[in-house]
């Protein structure tokens, strides 16, 4: 079914905790790009599993060891079917964007030499940057940063003069949860590859967003998170191409990730498990292909149609607000919106939106130098999912206002 664009979602009653007051009013929960509500396909999921199947996995012959691990490998296929893989093999579970990046920086980060360089960009979360800046200062290799320009767009001439047979490593964000801008990344992709380097997708904001093919795509590794796609916390995605995992070493030593063990020595299993030492998150799991299910059944188009409209809105309804500046313009954006009241501090403006029920993200969104680079310390951010209303909209163009008049900023 398609969403109509008056006011409504189709999808809301399905989110138990959209119905939750916040100081005595109707919860706006604008803070989607931070991490997405749950549905109760995903609630009765988790609980069913805990309470009829749940025992923990690969080390088993007992029925519910064995149940337990079909379900955890189901969720896996799941995954795989979701975003194209060849192989639920190339798929690993992990804690979530975050640990998938550490991951790749730690293992494949162990063939970087120094004077190698791994390019990024000027608009990335501290998680793509972070663990690349730690591998630099271990092995030498350069950490270089593709600019962008006013409007939020990554300058491909830039990175066009950039790339060389020096890059060993591009690791790029699909979709800034700063400025919304979505990169280009097939154009991406193809450049990196043309110089021999190797391609990382953090694809943490676009999960939701937009259907993923990794074989369409021909990424190299692609990561995300399952809370930021309705599902659970605790368990995101690295996948990695097969013939990549397989000549990559583990990065974490434990149980489950071994083929033997000797007091002095262990060889290790083949991916993904070489990858998944200890016991994994496997009600998250379950949680996840749950998510998964039921973003299948709503379908991307209608996905899509709604969050154009709701974009749409939200736009005309930030233009309409005097003295509010919009961070970040890019031609191909997502319902992601920065802005600034004029002479304001985001964390005021947030927080007198609170006061009317309202939830949007203020400060750096994890992107400090992309800050400093702007001037600014940090924004306010409405980022908008698949059950806001353009009723909720209106609604913090009304508080907007109100905020700007009790900040003194408008009369
Ligand atoms: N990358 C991007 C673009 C993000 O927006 C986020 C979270 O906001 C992350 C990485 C980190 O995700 P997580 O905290 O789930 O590991």
């Amino acid at each position: 079914m398609i969403p109509s664009a008056t006011g409504y979602s189709p999808f809301r009653d399905e989110f138990p905790e959209l119905s939750v007051k916040v100081h005595g009013h109707n919860l706006i929960y604008l803070d989607n790009a931070s991490s997405t509500l749950k549905p109760m396909a995903v609630l009765d999921a988790e609980r069913n599993f805990y309470t009829t199947t749940y025992a923990n996995v690969h080390r088993g012959v007992h029925h519910l060891s064995q149940l337990a691990t079909e379900a955890y490998e189901d969720a896996r296929r799941k995954v795989a079917a979701f975003i194209g893989a060849c192989s639920e093999n190339e798929i690993v579970f992990t804690k979530g964007t975050t640990e998938s990046i550490n991951l790749l920086a730690n293992s494949w980060g162990s063939i970087v030499r120094s004077g190698d360089e791994i390019l990024v960009s000027a608009m990335e979360h501290h998680a793509n940057l972070v663990p690349w800046q730690m591998l630099c200062q271990r092995s030498g290799a350069i950490l270089r940063i593709v600019p962008i320009n006013e409007a939020g767009e990554l300058d491909l001439q830039a990175l066009d003069e950039m790339l060389s047979p020096r890059t060993k490593i591009l690791a790029m964000v699909w979709v800034s949860n700063i400025l919304g801008t979505i990169l280009p990344v097939e154009e991406i992709i193809a450049k990196a590859h043309r110089v021999g380097a190797i391609v990382m997708l953090d694809a943490a904001q676009a999960i939701a967003h937009m259907p993923i093919n990794v074989k369409a795509l021909n990424v190299d590794f692609l990561c995300f998170s399952s809370h930021k796609m309705f599902g659970p916390t605790g368990i995101g995605i690295l996948y990695g191409r097969s013939e990549y995992l397989t000549r990559m070493p583990p990065w974490q030593g434990g149980g489950d990730m071994i083929r033997d063990v000797e007091y002095n020595k262990a060889t290790y299993a083949d991916p993904p498990l070489r990858f998944e030492a200890g016991t994994p998150p496997i009600a998250q799991a379950v949680g996840l292909g749950a998510a998964i299910d039921t973003i299948n059944a709503w379908g991307w188009e209608a996905i899509k149609v709604h969050e154009k409209q709701l974009y749409e809105h939200l736009q005309d309804v930030l233009n309409s607000i005097p003295g509010l500046r919009k961070i970040g313009y890019a031609k191909q954006r997502t319902a992601v919106q920065s802005f600034l009241l004029e002479n304001t501090h985001p964390y005021d403006v947030g927080i007198l939106l609170d006061s009317m029920g309202i939830a949007v993200r203020t400060g750096h969104h994890c992107g400090q130098p992309l800050m400093k680079s702007l001037g600014i310390s940090g924004t306010v951010r409405a980022s908008l999912s698949i059950y806001n209303t353009t009723n909720e909209i209106d609604r913090l163009g009304h508080s907007l206002r109100k905020a700007a008049r009790m900040l003194g900023i408008a009369s």
